[in-house]
């Protein structure tokens, strides 16, 4: 069997063109349809329609043809048979999460996720009635024994935001199975570098604001998955996503479809600069965590899932002494060496730069930023490819220099 690539699947995806012939697709932006015969508009409630199954333009809350473009790329890109998107990755997410759990019913979460995320299934979900309990996701044992018979969900990020902890998704998705569970996994740190679907998730969920949209300009997010799913989402009397409501702008949709073309570049450039500064942090001694280091306790399993073309990604982190050397350090990179940017988020072409124990993942208790190994001075960098890569190892390594971390 030849291996799946994201980049070649994307490409041979049918291309949207404008409707005046336009190498660019037109951007729909009713936020209501014509429904040309009467017939339809029953059919189109009772969900017997939708845009892949005898047309339904209705309400751009629901299907947009504009976004669709977008959810049928990403699709195409994961290797799903669906997908839809949403205005943000924690709509994405929290939709899809509710759409799976119900009252009375449990989720297992990776205790290494984005703070948002941990704020979402371990505050917001329980006021719902769904029990939700974080483990080590490398831990196997763990996972397996936080199964009760109430478990519908197990919840990761292929790469957890912000240890790097690369979770197993084919032992995972394994477990999964055996449990009959489902296993969601938020890819947004790794773009291509990894096809979880592909892997034997259930559905892949994403913040498109960061590496897939890639200019730092747009909140956007994306769920990829079997078929059912996206319409169970999208239905019109029961959809978490259209009753909820974070809907796409259909010119966002536009702007983030643009962009599709040069993920592929954009992710093997991140991974190459970070590579780099990676290496060169760790020869002068800077304790440097990246899953591209053989030193990164997942380095194998990182190669056995990984897309090798794409590399290791653009995340790395540099653990401070404690989070004043971690600032003094981030003041340094950004106010004397123009190194990068603080602030949150990430996959941009700028390098940003967060202290995350107080800002993206603030959320999680101290106790509980301790046991998933979060350290008060993990500075957390998320590398771009402005700039020469020569000038960028330089500024960085004057700047660890400068505050100490290496003599
Ligand atoms: N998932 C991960 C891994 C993230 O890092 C973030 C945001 O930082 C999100 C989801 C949420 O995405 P958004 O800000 O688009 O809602």
């Amino acid at each position: 069997m030849t291996k799946f690539s994201p980049e070649a699947a994307l490409i041979s995806t049918r291309r949207e063109f404008g409707e005046h012939g336009g190498v660019v697709p037109s951007v729909e932006r009713a936020s209501t349809f014509t429904v040309l015969e009467p017939d339809t508009m029953p059919e189109i409630f009772q969900g017997k329609r939708g845009p892949e199954n005898g047309g339904c333009w209705l309400y751009s809350r629901h299907f947009n043809p504009t976004v669709d473009i977008l959810a049928r790329y990403l699709a195409a890109m994961e290797g799903t048979e669906y997908a839809a998107c949403a205005a943000s990755g924690m709509g994405a997410i929290s939709c899809t999460l509710l759409q799976l759990c119900h009252a009375g019913d449990h989720l297992i979460s990776s205790d290494t996720i984005y703070g948002g995320s941990h704020a979402f299934i371990g505050d917001s979900l329980p006021q719902m009635g769904v029990s939700a309990d974080f483990v080590d996701i490398t831990d196997l044992k763990a996972v397996e024994s936080a199964i009760t018979p109430q478990t519908k969900v197990i919840f990761t990020e292929v790469v957890g935001n912000p240890t790097l902890k690369i979770a197993d998704i084919p032992a995972l998705a394994k477990l999964a199975k055996k449990h009959d569970l489902k296993l969601i996994v938020d890819n947004t740190f790794s773009p291509m570098i990894f096809s979880p679907k592909q892997l034997g998730a259930y559905a892949v969920v994403y913040s498109l604001t960061k590496f897939i949209n890639g200019a730092s300009d747009i909140i956007g997010g994306a769920v990829c998955g079997p078929r059912d799913l996206i319409y169970d989402l999208m239905d019109l009397h029961t959809g978490r996503l259209m009753l909820l409501g974070p809907t796409m702008d259909p010119r966002a949709a536009f702007d983030v479809a643009q962009r599709l073309p040069h993920l592929a570049i954009r992710m093997r450039e991140h991974s190459r600069r970070a590579m780099a500064i990676a290496l060169r942090l760790e020869e002068i001694g800077v304790p440097v965590s990246y899953p591209g280091l053989a030193n990164h306790p997942q380095y194998d399993l990182c190669n056995s899932m990984m897309n090798e073309e794409f590399g290791y990604g653009g995340m790395l982190t540099i653990k401070c002494s404690d989070q004043t050397q971690a600032q003094d350090l981030m003041g340094l990179l950004q106010n004397k060496e123009q190194f990068g940017l603080i602030a949150v988020s990430l996959g941009y072409f700028d390098t940003l730069m967060s202290c995350s124990s107080a800002s993206t993942s603030s959320e999680i208790s101290a106790e509980e930023q301790e046991r998933m190994g979060l350290a008060p001075g993990l500075l957390r960098l998320a590398v771009g490819f402005t700039g020469t890569l020569e000038d960028r190892l330089a500024q960085i390594e004057r700047a660890v220099r400068e505050i100490g971390l290496v003599k």
